[in-house]
């Protein structure tokens, strides 16, 4: 490399750098562009046909839809849903069939919707709650049966 040419490289990157560097303040000073998400998570509006979490909707009396009858499980393609249920005592002295856990794991679920369509009870519905991340995967196996509580892997 001759003296001149050393030089003359010095020059292009200097060139260089000043060129970045203007692009970066520009871009420093300029108002943000980006979507205004996370402030706006209160007033944000998904679609209509936006899944985001299978839930069971419960009334004020904390009292679901759900007959236990496992028709959601069967057709669950990839075994997302566990109906567990139990026997209790109805009032005329017959016994009966209860649900004892409905255990969705959010993290294996595909969102198809079948479930939802085949429940014969409409005790399931999609919700548009999309912010579901945690830290810690066991944290995405839901008890349906009891909004918010959390079963941990070796339970499910
Ligand atoms: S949406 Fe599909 S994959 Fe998810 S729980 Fe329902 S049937 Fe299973
Ligand atoms: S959620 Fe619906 S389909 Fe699933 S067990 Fe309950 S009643 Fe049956």
């Amino acid at each position: 490399m001759t003296f001149s040419s050393y030089i003359k490289s010095w020059g292009v990157g200097i060139k260089s750098l000043a060129t970045g560097m203007s692009i970066s303040m520009m871009n420093f000073w300029r108002k943000p562009v980006t979507e205004c998400y996370p402030e706006n998570r209160h007033t944000l509006q998904m679609s209509d046909r936006f899944r985001a979490v299978l839930t069971m909707p419960h009334n004020a009396n904390n009292e679901h839809k759900c007959t236990a009858c496992g028709i959601c499980q069967l057709s669950c393609p990839n075994d997302t849903i566990q109906v567990i249920s139990k026997t209790e005592a109805a009032e005329d002295g017959k016994t009966k069939k209860v649900l004892d856990r409905h255990v969705y794991k959010l993290g294996q679920c595909t969102f198809c919707n079948l479930c939802v369509m085949t429940c014969p009870s409409g005790a399931i519905v999609f919700s548009q709650d999309f912010e579901q991340s945690v830290y810690t995967r066991s944290k995405l196996t839901l008890q349906l049966n009891q909004p918010g509580s959390v079963l941990e892997k070796k339970q499910a």
